[in-house]
């Protein structure tokens, strides 16, 4: 096994990517679908299964976003969701948010032994649990609100970690697998089947209509009747107003060599303060180690959460062997529900969105799949009201008042920080610095000590970026795009690069209406 890069995805080590073409000409489809990750291949498989014309468009490689950085564990134990939502929204609605990720987590599980996907696959219980006196109640209370709701969690007060909990609760129908190998199996079997795929593809606009277009980055037209957005974050927002209800949270992952007999039977979650989450990856003896929650472009010492996470894994596995380490963006919304469904019902009833899977998108964005494809079809599913991105839950609460007051004043910072003249950053740093021509640029010199300017307003809708000296980006505190040291895009919703020296300001491309 060859070491991978320091900040590549553990997901990727012995997998090989099919690699699809770039789309060179106008087309016309069925059902378009945008974005390439576990959501997007999973409904263009289950449409292409019941007859349909389908395409994905892809703006870098299929299942190489998230999808492919995360930690993959297949569970309903999304943290303390069952308690939380039989207070905030009720006890049915609660548990059809079990019934819907337990249907996912079956659908997964059914696919990849009839289809005989070679994933990595492991029935593995999953654990929610607690090593502070302070968060037992709150394990209790969860642990009532899943009786109650017929969910079958074990009350543990040990787990297969080496660790000293005060409580925990064990989910025995979880599951681990590797989400690249199985997206990139589900797109083998969608394109076998007579369904396209068009990769390094960026949709950059969308125009509305009985038919809807949609126009590539080299100026290619898609026409479709049916147009899903799985893009993360929204590429598009049709007025939905995702911008202000959609609060980007940034995770760091670390990839800790360990004993063989040291890797756990189980993944795991922490309650506590700081968050810890961990999985094993038994074909790689590997343990990922995920913390260090914070809002995207809000953190200035990102390079201090791998230095934690370290620690975590010395302390836990005994092993302060780094294989990989990365870290990764999610998308959360006020009530911890994704938004599946119409993009803006009161306008368009063909444009279909999935996005804000709260951190848990191996589940959520194979059930906004199978969710998606009963309303593309069949006009209506089970789930539709829970899921529905219009709820009135989706705009009100203290989450969605305090994200729109972080944003604001994230973007205020950005815009009022006093620029440094005539100053040059140090090799491997980061400066912001009004140039001759009085723009205010972002410049990096890298060890070679070459000088990458770029004009750091985020094409998406004017924030000013922020440097993250862990991964050497400019992130948008806003709305979370990132982009690397040449201004290209690395995680949207921009779909425009930034420009260097001389190029002229970036231009805004909000993408609302
Ligand atoms: C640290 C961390 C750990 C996690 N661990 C877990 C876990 O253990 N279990 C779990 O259930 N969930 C987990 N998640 C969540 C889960 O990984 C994500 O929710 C899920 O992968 C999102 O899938 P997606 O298909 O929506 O997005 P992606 O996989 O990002 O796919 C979206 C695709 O759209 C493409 N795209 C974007 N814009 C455009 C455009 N304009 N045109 C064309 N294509 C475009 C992108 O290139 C990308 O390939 C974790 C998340 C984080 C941050």
């Amino acid at each position: 096994m060859s070491k991978l890069e320091k900040h590549a995805p553990i997901f990727l080590n012995n997998t090989e990517s099919k690699l699809y073409p770039c789309l060179k000409e106008d087309m016309e489809v069925e059902f378009a679908i945008i974005g390439g990750g576990l959501g997007g291949i999973t409904l263009a498989y289950l449409l292409k299964h019941m007859g349909k014309r389908v395409a994905v468009f892809e703006a870098n490689q299929i299942g190489m976003g998230t999808s492919l950085r995360t930690t993959a564990k297949l569970t309903i134990q999304h943290g303390l969701i069952y308690d939380k939502l039989m207070h905030t929204k009720s006890p049915g609605k609660a548990k059809q948010y079990a019934d819907a990720n337990r249907k996912a987590i079956e659908f997964v599980k059914e696919t990849i032994s009839k289809e005989q996907i070679e994933c990595d696959f492991m029935n593995m219980p999953s654990y929610i649990y607690t090593a502070d006196e302070k968060y037992i109640k709150a394990i209790q209370d969860e642990a009532e609100a899943c009786k109650r709701l017929g969910i079958e969690v074990n009350y543990k007060d040990q787990i297969p970690l080496p660790i000293k909990v005060k409580a925990a609760l064990e989910w025995e129908g979880a599951a681990l697998f590797n989400p690249k190998k199985y997206i990139s199996s589900l797109a083998e079997k969608f394109t076998a089947d007579g369904g396209c795929i068009f990769e390094e593809t960026p949709i950059t606009r969308l125009v509305p209509g009985e038919v809807s277009v949609l126009e590539t980055d080299k100026g290619c037209k898609v026409s479709a009747r049916r147009i899903v957005i799985a893009s993360h974050y929204p590429m598009y927002d049709g007025l939905g107003l995702y911008f202000t209800r959609l609060n980007m949270q940034r995770i760091y992952v670390l990839g800790l060599k360990v004993d063989k007999e040291k890797l756990p039977k189980g993944s795991f979650i922490s309650v506590d303060s700081p968050i810890r989450s961990i999985r094993p990856i038994y074909e790689q003896d590997i343990v990922l180690i995920g913390g260090g929650h914070h809002r995207v472009g809000d953190d200035q010492y990102e390079a201090t959460h791998f230095e934690e996470l370290k620690q975590f894994g010395k302390e836990v596995f005994n092993s302060d062997e780094v294989y990989s380490q990365w870290s990764l963006q999610d998308y959360v919304t006020p009530d911890s529900v994704p938004y599946i469904g119409y993009l803006n019902s009161s306008k368009y009833h063909n444009i279909y969105v999935a996005t804000g899977f709260n951190k848990w998108g191996m589940s959520n964005a194979t059930n906004a799949a199978l969710v998606l494809k009963d309303l593309l079809l069949m006009g209506t599913s089970p789930f539709e009201d829970l899921f529905n991105p219009q709820r009135v839950s989706a705009y009100k609460g203290k989450t969605f008042i305090n994200h729109n007051i972080e944003g604001i004043k994230n973007y205020m910072q950005g815009k009022l920080r006093t620029v440094p003249k005539d100053t040059l950053p140090d090799k491997g740093e980061a400066i912001v610095a009004e140039l001759e021509d009085g723009n205010v640029y972002g410049i990096y010199q890298d060890e070679e000590e070459h000088y990458h300017i770029v004009d750091i307003i985020c094409p998406h809708v004017g924030a000013r970026l922020r440097w993250n000296s862990a991964e050497k980006s400019w992130d948008c505190p806003f709305h979370g795009s990132r982009f690397n040291i040449d201004g290209e895009v690395l995680e949207g919703p921009s779909t425009h690069k930034l420009n260097g020296y001389k190029e002229g300001k970036n231009k805004i491309h909000p993408n609302l209406i």
